[in-house]
């Protein structure tokens, strides 16, 4: 089975290890009428894992060329961005701090002991506190020390990341083992979304929001596809179309999902939970139950109604989060 395993910070020899991420196909009954390939970005690195790798990438770097000592950042108690960012820390020589929301529990969350296990040092400031993490007081209200670190925001979702999103999109087209009419990927904020948005030309890009989001994926999605100056403009991203037909699609637009939220965020009915061990069982590949089990339950949703015309060959980014399936119980 393939592993990766990232062991320099450098942007080529990032490509290179996501360059040997495998892809492989599906053969389910979960996906009728289409062809489903999944690319494993939760083999990108054993701790590093998924798109929260890939969104950290171009800060890390930029941390290394300023001779930066410290990386902030913030997160829930379960936060793939955390453990991604303390294992980073510890492999590449950075100190962490992550800004942790809520009191500090008597006891931690598995993600959070990792987290101190590899070095980063964790603060807890209340909800009232959290809200304000994306002010610019933000640092020195909660007391963190500001001068000689880099501050890195809640998932790595700034410009940075979704340029290291946008770098995975590129991949995606060199490494693709066949030509892909739609890429389908799950949305938090919508960064890796918009990223490969940028990064893939040809393909459909479609996103499955897994929170309640109102319009703030979609309207995020526009700003962060403005500053990258791509020729995708607001009127192309379409949401929950009827149907993906290539006239609709043609032209470079992108979509979003808004129905498969399944209530909000983490929140993880009986019918996903059967949906996960079904896809698991079927398939030979764990999933996560934040993110990746919605997305795939969202195309399989698609795939029973009919909604694919011609548009056939499907590829799934599997962006990781295993870490957070210790959060069931
Ligand atoms: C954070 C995360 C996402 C969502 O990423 P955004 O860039 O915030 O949309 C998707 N999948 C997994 C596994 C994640 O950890």
């Amino acid at each position: 089975m393939f592993s990766g395993f990232l062991d320099k910070l450098d942007v080529q020899a990032f490509t290179t290890a996501a360059m040997n991420v495998p892809y492989e196909q599906l053969h389910s009954d979960l996906f009728p009428g289409i062809e489903v390939w999944v690319r494993r970005d939760d083999l990108l690195d054993p701790l590093i894992s998924g798109n929260k790798a890939y969104k950290l990438l171009y800060s890390l770097v930029e941390a290394k060329e300023r001779q930066i000592e410290t990386v902030v950042t913030c997160g829930g108690a379960w936060s793939n961005h955390i453990h991604a960012t303390a294992a980073a820390g510890a492999r590449f020589g950075f100190n962490t701090v992550g800004i942790i929301r809520g009191q500090r529990p008597s006891s931690l969350s598995a993600t959070l002991r990792d987290a101190e296990r590899f070095g980063m040092k964790l603060v807890f400031v209340n909800r009232a506190q959290y809200r304000r993490r994306s002010e610019v007081e933000f640092l020195s209200e909660v007391e963190v020390e500001e001068d000689s670190s880099l501050f890195v925001p809640e998932g790595g979702s700034n410009l940075a990341g979704v340029r290291g999103a946008q770098l995975l999109g590129e991949v995606i087209g060199k490494s693709a083992p066949v030509k892909f009419d739609q890429v389908w990927t799950a949305c938090g904020t919508g960064a890796t979304f918009a990223g490969l948005a940028a990064g893939l030309n040809g393909p459909l890009v479609v996103g499955v929001e897994v929170l309640k989001a109102g319009d703030s994926v979609v309207s995020g999605v526009c700003t962060w596809l403005s500053l990258l100056k791509t020729r995708l403009t607001n009127d192309r991203v379409r949401v929950d179309p009827d149907i993906f037909t290539s006239d609709e699609m043609a032209g470079g637009v992108v979509c979003l999902l808004k129905g498969f939220h399944g209530g909000g965020y983490a929140k993880y009915s009986d019918e996903l939970r059967r949906f996960q061990c079904g896809f698991e069982v079927e398939t030979g590949i764990p999933i996560d139950p934040i993110y990746t089990s919605k997305l795939l339950f969202a195309l399989s949703a698609y795939a029973k109604v009919k909604h694919f015309k011609e548009s056939k060959r499907i590829l799934v980014v599997h962006s990781g989060g295993l870490q957070g399936r210790r959060g069931l119980n």
